[in-house]
């Protein structure tokens, strides 16, 4: 009797410090990845960026297990074609134990992220911008016929040249569509001659970082308010950018940021991947349940007023063709993301894909790779191509991962003149085919 007494004692102790020590490691992994999460602060002193050339889907599995690790964030997703993975300085060691252990080839693509900030073109723009009162003066006003596109303009900056081209078109409306969860503005520019028009919807930059991705959605904009032609047999739907909480706190704080800024109840982690918040078998696949995480696909579909705003536009004006720009890795994707499947259609929309991308090699010899996203990367589901798709009857989606000549999210100006260039190139064609096989 005594020793089963001293046993249950011995046992409850046991329990209560079993109990302590879950406690005790659930409280250090909850500070250790708000640490980590947040001891960056924007700085990535130390981080490195590792390119990684995985050549078996056994390999890519490897890779995509670290996507909900700490201290993790990939650049390019892992596909055919190379990817890019910034590691923290904390997880380093272990990293090339195991990429070794897993056969990857890996190579530094990034010594030391911070430094590579300091150097980088774009960022130095930025800096200029607040230091150079004439340049400051100049970048404020900048005129819509005489831009170039050799830089990345502030959101605001955006608006205002938007507003005044349209202020000046009889075929050209600004809508507001929504407001970010800061209380930004959400606008798409409405070109139009007819309502009964085939409608094609294009938007950029639902991910903070890919600075590329809204500047060329401007550029295609600039080119189609004029042409009379085409906005005489078609209407179009054009958002410059669909994440401007994002994208702005990525200029001003953390270069890196890539969701949105809403925030989340019982967590300092701040954000939701837009493209992976869309109700298109949501936090299926390539998602993240923890909003540290910088693919967390939120706590429900649609939690987010940005992703809402995009989805209330196509349901309410049912476009025939639906593209979404992203920056980087030079290709042209179509659905399903999600899953290893493909649409009824992918022939025309295979083919059409090649044909855009036959052209810009033959204007800029820039090589862009066509093929289903889950094809070309892995599997991940919630994308905004996926529910247009599936969801609101988009027949022809695709997204565009732009090219970046090396430069990753930082292209510099003569770059991301051409890069503009390829996005414009790609909507003429899919534009010259759905007037010839969708208008009437
Ligand atoms: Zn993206």
């Amino acid at each position: 009797m005594l020793q089963s007494t001293q046993r249950l004692r011995q046992c409850a102790m046991m329990s209560r410090q079993q109990e302590k020590f879950q406690k005790t490691l659930h409280a250090t992994f909850v500070c250790l990845n708000l640490f980590v999460a947040f001891n960056h602060a924007g700085d990535y002193n130390g981080y490195m960026v590792y390119q990684l050339s995985p050549n078996t889907s056994e390999k890519i599995a490897v890779l995509k297990s670290l996507e909900s690790a700490t201290g993790y964030d990939f650049w390019q997703e892992p596909g055919r074609k190379t990817s890019h993975l910034m590691v923290a300085p904390e997880q380093q060691h272990e990293f090339e134990k195991r990429m070794a252990a897993s056969q990857i080839q890996t190579t530094i693509a990034i010594n030391n992220v911070a430094e590579h900030l300091r150097k980088d073109g774009t960022f130095r723009d930025g800096q200029k911008e607040k230091s150079n009162k004439g340049t400051r003066r100049r970048f404020l006003r900048p005129d819509w016929k005489n831009f170039l596109f050799e830089r990345y303009l502030k959101y605001n900056d955006m608006l205002r040249l938007v507003n005044g081209v349209v202020a000046k078109k009889s075929t050209a409306n600004v809508i507001t569509i929504g407001q970010t969860y800061q209380g930004r503005k959400m606008i798409a520019v409405k070109l139009s001659t007819c309502d009964n028009n085939p409608v094609i919807l294009i938007d950029g930059g639902i991910h903070g970082r890919e600075w590329a991705a809204p500047m060329s959605v401007l550029y295609i904009l600039q080119k189609l308010i004029d042409d009379d032609e085409v906005i005489k047999k078609l209407t179009f739907y054009i958002i410059p950018l669909l994440n401007p909480d994002g994208y702005e706190y990525s200029r001003r704080k953390d270069r890196y940021w890539r969701k949105t800024m809403s925030k989340t109840p019982f967590t300092k982690c701040r954000g939701v991947d837009g493209n992976r918040n869309f109700d298109s078998h949501w936090n299926e696949s390539g998602t993240e349940g923890d909003p540290c995480s910088q693919l967390y696909s939120g706590p429900e579909p649609f939690s987010e007023s940005e992703t809402r705003a995009l989805r209330d536009l196509i349901t309410s004006v049912r476009p025939v063709m639906y593209i979404t720009f992203h920056s980087y890795g030079g290709l042209i994707l179509y659905p399903w993301g999600y899953a290893p499947d493909l649409p009824d259609n992918w022939p025309e929309l295979h083919l059409l894909g090649k044909k855009a991308a036959d052209e810009v090699k033959r204007l800029f010899n820039t090589e862009y790779a066509v093929g289903a996203s889950t094809n070309l990367l892995y599997p991940a589901s919630g994308g905004s191509d996926d529910w247009s798709m599936e969801k609101a009857g988009v027949q022809l989606v695709y997204c565009i991962e732009l090219e970046d000549f090396g430069s990753k999210f930082e292209p510099s100006p003569s770059e991301l003149k051409e890069i503009v260039q390829h996005a414009n190139t790609l909507v003429q064609v899919f534009t010259k085919h759905v007037e010839e096989n969708y208008a009437s």
